[in-house]
């Protein structure tokens, strides 16, 4: 029955139905949504294990969103840039509640890519772009984000390699992965093809490896000068649980 209603209703429909359940369901103040500005009683569960207050019923947020906007705020001043030179953005694999926000901001000359570009609604058109044969000239960009885009590339040091070529020499670059700190080493093994392993093996169909500590070493390898930044630490445990972050997550600010 469900999915008969889902088929039949137009996908706007359901999702202001969806909306409107969250509306009810977790209205509140005790969460707030740094990207969105959205409170909540709670974010709602997300994922295989579907912990609890995750996802922000509103943007899509989850946990390293919100703490990769905080960090852009907090160390970067990201989005009050008023310098006549603009932040030259690359952003790898858009993600939809930061396309938004990037796009209109003023000093900030964004540059989105993707090998599958989505169509989103916004004035930046988001270029289709191989991360392994990036289409700029070296130092071309003053930023770089690219979170949870290098556990699917099969050369990831190729890809690094090329991030680090287009960053500018005084550039700085979030590239963030899912991390089983673990484990030492990163775990990947070429037989491993099939989605259903690489769901058992790497927690996720699309990945190709689940990366360890020496994430870290990988990158420094292809040439960055890495910060692991425990950024987290400098927020108050109520901040923590206000914008729902996860406690353990570090974030991997580089350098050429
Ligand atoms: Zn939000």
């Amino acid at each position: 029955m469900k999915q008969l209603i889902k088929s039949v209703l137009p996908q706007i429909v359901i999702k202001k139905y969806r909306a409107y359940r969250a509306y009810k369901k977790y209205r509140g103040n005790e969460v707030l949504c740094p990207i969105c500005n959205s409170s909540y009683k709670k974010f709602a569960p997300f994922g295989t294990s579907k912990r609890e207050s995750r996802k922000c019923h509103n943007c899509g947020s989850l946990e390293r969103h919100r703490l990769i906007f905080l960090y852009l705020i907090e160390k970067f001043n990201f989005f009050n840039n008023n310098s006549k030179n603009k932040i030259r953005l690359l952003h790898f694999a858009p993600e939809k509640m930061f396309y938004k926000i990037f796009s209109e901001n003023k000093g900030i000359e964004y540059t989105a890519c993707d090998l599958f570009p989505k169509k989103y609604n916004g004035k930046t058109k988001i270029i289709k772009a191989d991360i392994t044969k990036i289409p700029f000239e070296d130092n071309s960009f003053d930023f770089i984000l690219c979170s949870h885009v290098l556990e699917h590339i099969p050369n990831d040091r190729l890809a690094m390699s090329e991030l680090h070529r287009v960053l500018s020499k005084k550039g700085d670059a979030i590239l963030q992965v899912p991390i089983d700190y673990k484990r030492e080493k990163t775990y990947e093994d070429p037989n491993i093809t099939s989605r259903k392993e690489r769901l058992q093996e790497y927690g996720h169909p699309d990945h190709v490896r689940y990366y360890g500590r020496d994430y870290r070493a990988r990158l420094e390898s292809c040439g960055f000068n890495v910060n692991v930044d425990h950024f987290i630490s400098s927020l108050s445990k109520k901040d923590i649980f206000k914008y729902g972050l996860l406690e353990t997550e570090l974030i991997y600010h580089c350098k050429k």
